[in-house]
Parts: structure tokens; sequence; C-alpha cells
């Protein structure tokens, strides 16, 4: 099997990249290095199953693939408010792309999407039929839209053109080769909490989200591109609800620390709850994921302090 990963030297990419030779498949992986890493595919340097390609998915062509897996994007909201255009262009044009190439060479695609486009959801936990309730004129509609449109696009493709494509929506994942410094909660607790600094709660803390741990993620993206078919939107992640004051005492808990919890204003736009329905996932691709949030903080943990021992 020849599989094209885009967005593959990022942090789950780098991990479904590893998954994929190890599962025996050939992999070209894509990457800008916007925001992933050639440190997080240093392990498969060398493997005669794994190519890097430093390229932008707005302009790939490439013919020989059966598989495409398409992460490529920033995905946190520090990195995607960055550059929201590129995002947005990324998102858009990049699955236009992805899906010709797919259309070009009979490939089947799987499509991260996200848990974004249910935006603050009004329903809860989130169904794939709920169509949910998203700013476009807010801070985070780059990333919104652009993944809202990408499963238009897939939509369209898939009914027009008949590409074999599943699109899955990635509800918070964590886990090693999180970036220390792009912001996202788990990430900032962590290296907060090793640094002796303040823990920087957005907000009271009440509000929630459901983290999903990394290998799980990636055998849910396998599982998804292996069924023999996989039609409409599939929730992917863990379905357990965590306030994000719950999280800070977790990880103040695991650390040997003197960090304090500090308050600072909840972000705009920013979702108050957030738990997957991962009914689908579970009735058709047999998906469920297994590492508890202890055992998968402790990971994250131990990672991060390799990375400061490596300093
Ligand atoms: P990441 O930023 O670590 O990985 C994204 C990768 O895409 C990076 O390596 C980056 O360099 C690359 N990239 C960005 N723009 C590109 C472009 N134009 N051309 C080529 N490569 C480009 O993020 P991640 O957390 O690993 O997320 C991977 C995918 O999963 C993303 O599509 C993201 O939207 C989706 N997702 C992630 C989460 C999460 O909690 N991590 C949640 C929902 C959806
Ligand atoms: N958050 C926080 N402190 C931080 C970083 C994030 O309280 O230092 C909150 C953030 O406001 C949000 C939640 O944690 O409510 C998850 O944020 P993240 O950026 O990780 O993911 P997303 O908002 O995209 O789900």
């Amino acid at each position: 099997m020849r599989v094209l990963v885009t967005g593959g030297a990022g942090f789950i990419g780098s991990h479904l990249c590893e998954r994929l030779v190890e599962d025996g498949c050939d992999v070209v992986c894509l990457d800008n290095l916007s925001t992933g890493r050639e440190l997080n595919i240093v392990g498969l340097y060398g493997n005669p199953r794994f190519d890097l390609v430093v390229g932008d998915v707005r302009k790939i062509d490439g013919t020989g693939f059966e598989w495409i897996f398409n992460l490529a994007s920033p995905a946190s909201p520090v990195a995607y408010q960055r550059d929201p255009i590129g995002t947005l262009k990324t998102n858009v044009v990049g699955m236009g792309n992805v899906l010709q190439l797919a259309r070009k060479v009979g490939a089947r695609v799987v499509q991260a999407s996200t848990s974004e486009v249910y935006g603050d959801p009004l329903e809860h936990p989130q169904r794939e039929g709920y169509w949910g309730n998203v700013n476009c004129y807010g801070p985070r509609a780059c990333y919104d839209e652009g993944k809202r449109a990408a499963e238009t696009l897939c939509h369209d493709y898939r009914n027009l053109h008949g590409v074999d494509v599943r699109v899955v929506r990635i509800f918070n994942t964590y886990g090693p080769r999180m970036q220390a410094d792009d912001g996202r909660v788990v990430s900032n607790f962590i290296v907060q909490a090793m640094g002796n600094e303040p823990i920087t709660i957005y907000g009271d803390g009440t509000q929630t989200r459901s983290f999903c741990y990394v290998s799980d993620m990636v055998d849910g993206l396998v599982r998804a591109m292996s069924v023999s078919d996989l039609v409409g939107p599939t929730n992917l992640g863990n379905p357990e609800e965590l306030q994000i004051g719950y999280l800070a005492d977790l990880i103040l808990e695991k650390v040997d620390t003197r960090s304090q919890v500090i308050y600072e204003p909840l972000p705009e736009d920013d979702p108050v709850r957030r738990r997957p329905d991962i009914t689908k996932a579970k009735e058709q691709l047999n998906f469920m994921p297994v590492v508890g949030i202890d055992e998968g903080i402790e990971a994250t943990i131990d990672y991060f302090k390799g990375v400061r021992n490596e300093r």
C-alpha cells in the first residue's frame, strides 16, 4: 500500500506515519514544516518505507497513491490565527488538490476534519447530524469555516466524481510531540507546571473538553481508512468530558511544582462544552479509545520531561 500523509510531520501526522510504516505501508509525508517539525519524524529517517517531501498541500500533485490522509493544517488556535488567510486556503485549496489527486489516481481519502465544525455547540453531546453554531466573522472562523468548506468539497467530490472520501471529525487530541508553545491547554499546563510558572486558566475553568490520547486517535484514523466504506462525517474522540479546571488540578497533582492557578479572560468564541457522541464510530469502525486521562497525561508529562532534559 502506498500512502500519502499530508501534514505528516505534525503532532498527529508523525504518529500516523509511524503506525503506517509499522503496518507495512510505503509512506510519503508531505509537509511544509510550518507547525510540524523534522524532529517528529526523525525516527523514520533511513527507513526505506518512508519519504519526507517538503512541500505545500496548496500546490501538490503526485501519482501512485492508494490512500491519502489529509492532515495538513495548523490546528491550535494560536497557530491557525497567526495566518488566517493561509489557514483558510490550506483547508480549502489543499482539500481541493487532494480530492483532484485522489480522483486522478483512484485513491481513497481520509480527511481530518474537526469538532470545530460544531462551533460553540448548542447541542450536547455533539452528534454528526448537528449542523453547528459557528461565527463566520470570529477569530476561529478561518479554521472552522475552512474545515466546513473542506467537508463540503468531500461531499461533492463523492457525489459528483465518485471519490472514496471519508471525513472524520477529530476532537481534542493530546500526547507526545504536541508543541510546547502552540497554546493548547494540555501542553500549556504541563509546560507551565514544569517551569513553576502560573497555570493560566481562561475563564473560570468550567468550560469542558473531551481529550483523546494520540494513539487512540491514530487507531481511529486507520480504521476509518480501512473499512470498506464510510459515508458522511464520523466523530473520533474520547467521550470522557472534563472541565478545564479539573485538568489543571490533575496536572498540578502529577507534576512536582510550585505553580498556582491564575485566571485570564476566556478568548472570544471559546466553546463552552464539547463532547463527541461516538456511537457511529463504535458501530461502523469498532472504534473505542482505551487510554484514560491519567495514563495519557502521565505519558505526555514524561515526553515533556524528556524534551527538557535534551536541552
Ligand atoms: P500540527 O500542526 O501538529 O500538524 C499539522 C501539520 O500540517 C504540520 O506538520 C504542518 O507543518 C502541516 N501543514 C500546515 N499547513 C500546511 C500546508 N499548507 N501544506 C503542507 N503541510 C502543512 O497539528 P495536529 O494537531 O497534528 O493536527 C493534524 C490535523 O488534525 C489537522 O488537520 C487538524 O486540523 C486536525 N485536528 C487536530 C486536532 C487536535 O486536537 N490535535 C483536533 C481536530 C482536528
Ligand atoms: N485554555 C486554558 N488555558 C490555556 C490554554 C487553553 O484555559 O493556557 C482553555 C481554552 O480557553 C479552551 C480549552 O482550554 O477552553 C481548550 O483549549 P485548546 O486551545 O487546547 O483547544 P480548543 O479550544 O481548540 O478546543
